[in-house]
């Protein structure tokens, strides 16, 4: 029973926070980053995208060097790859605006 939800393409584009969907949680890419695999909730477009942690330790990037690993939640935005109508030139993400919390990996 594998359902493919059909991606709404013709959905608006809407900045809407779904709030924390800890089941659309990234996975650790074993490297210090996390990676997402999934379907947005809101237009069900399919995407994956990755994301930086900080990790401890790492003193030579810079970045992350005098900050601890926080545990504190990702944001992840919708990255379906389709320019929902009404899109903002201005967002760098190319989707349908939809954004959710979830924990760290
Ligand atoms: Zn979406
Ligand atoms: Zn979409």
């Amino acid at each position: 029973m594998t359902s493919t939800p059909r991606h709404r393409v013709r959905l608006g584009w809407e900045d809407r926070n779904l709030g924390e969907r800890p089941d659309l949680a990234p996975a650790s890419d074993g490297s210090g980053g996390a990676t997402f695999t999934g379907h947005c909730p809101r237009c069900s477009g399919a995407f994956s995208a990755s994301y930086a942690l900080a990790v401890p330790g790492e003193a030579t990037k810079g970045l992350f060097s005098r900050k601890p690993r926080d545990k504190s939640p990702l944001d992840v935005m919708c990255e379906c790859g389709v320019n929902h109508a009404g899109r903002p030139d201005t967002e760098s993400k190319v989707g349908c605006g939809a954004w959710w919390t979830v924990p760290q990996p």
